[in-house]
């Protein structure tokens, strides 16, 4: 890292897929805001595999704008992988991220900006009032959130929403792949972030057309189960596919000892007067067995995951010693915390 890189405040990080109209007028509206703000910035385009201008209207702007960058995919590879190119490219000591469609208003930025300031590691948008229908979007939005919110304990409303701005330090480090940029506040969380929400300002879309259509639902939904197990279990699946085993081998196990009984001890039939219970109790061991192996393998997986990408299980928010080296832990840290 170089020094001037160092200094930079803010990097904003603009996912793009085929939004040509939107660009010219997305990057006034974003460098208007963002100069009045009076600090060095850099925007970060990441050009998502477009097929219509969008590269060479990125272009333009970055011959004309030293502030401006622009990462280009080779194809198209989804707003999380866009995301995640921007973050790794960021040098801001604050990532700021927001969609390239100006249904999101970047006047919310400073709004956002203040708010993190107060003591905040991440702030997210909350389209409160989202200019878009109800029974496709709307509906199952609030319900999705709704069980998002509860099951994770992260108390947002609104997960889906990229307008957010962030300390770089939570999310350079977050492990994103698939579609997971909604749960980057339910990841932060597990490694301790603090964080909240403040409601936006959501325009309808005017130019271009949404690259998601309803089979993002089961998509989302299946993503959380992954994200919460993820936070729940990673590091102790045997904790939780064990307990579904010891109940199917105990419960599987008496119901065997009372045919047992029934056919030693007072010398019943059980194959023909009990067949469906002997049947029941021969699964739920099997099954049982089967959760617990499943367990340790994920134990097993568990351990190689952490260990073979050096992944740690805690993170630190700080460390106070006389020790010169402890405070060196963090590649990305450049300078003193500020919270
Ligand atoms: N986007 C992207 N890659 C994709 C899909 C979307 O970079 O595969 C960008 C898109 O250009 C926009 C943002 O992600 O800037 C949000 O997409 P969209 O507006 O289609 O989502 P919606 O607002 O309909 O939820
Ligand atoms: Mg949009």
């Amino acid at each position: 890292m170089t020094k001037t890189a160092d200094a930079i405040r803010y990097s904003i990080v603009v996912p793009v897929l085929d939004e040509q109209e939107n660009i010219p007028p997305l990057y006034v509206k974003l460098t208007e805001v963002m100069d009045a703000l009076g600090e060095p910035y850099e925007i970060v385009f990441v050009d998502d595999g477009s097929r219509d201008q969008s590269f060479r209207v990125l272009s333009d702007i970055f011959e004309s704008d030293r502030r401006v960058n622009v990462i280009r995919f080779r194809r198209n590879f989804g707003q999380t992988p866009a995301l995640k190119a921007g973050f790794d490219f960021a040098r801001g000591e604050i990532i700021i991220t927001l969609d390239a469609d100006l249904q999101n208003d970047p006047e919310d930025i400073p709004l956002l900006l203040a708010k993190l300031a107060e003591g905040y590691d991440i702030v997210s948008g909350w389209r409160k009032d989202r200019k878009e229908p109800w029974l496709t979007r709307r509906i199952p939005s609030i319900i999705a959130n709704g069980i998002m919110a509860r099951l994770s304990g992260v108390p947002l409303h609104d997960f889906g929403c990229t307008l957010r701005v962030y300390r770089r330090e939570i999310v350079q480090d977050l492990p994103l792949y698939g579609d997971l940029h909604r749960f980057i506040p339910a990841l932060a969380s597990w490694s301790g972030a603090r964080m909240t929400e403040l409601v936006v300002r959501h325009h309808p879309r005017h130019r271009g057309s949404s690259k998601y259509g309803l089979g993002r639902i089961s998509r989302v939904v299946l993503d959380f189960f992954s994200v919460k197990f993820l936070l729940d279990y990673s590091t102790k699946p045997l904790q939780f596919f064990g307990l579904f085993g010891l109940l199917g081998t105990v419960i599987g196990g008496a119901l065997g000892f009372y045919l047992l009984y029934l056919k030693v001890i007072l010398g019943e039939s059980v194959f023909i007067k009990h067949g469906p219970m002997l049947l029941l109790s021969m699964a739920l061991i099997v099954s049982g067995i089967q959760f617990i192996s499943i367990g340790l393998l994920g134990e097993m997986l568990a351990r190689t995951y952490f260990e073979s990408q050096g992944k740690s299980v805690y993170t630190v928010r700080e460390v106070k010693s006389r020790r010169q080296e402890a405070l060196s832990r963090d590649p990305h840290d450049t300078g003193p915390h500020r919270s």
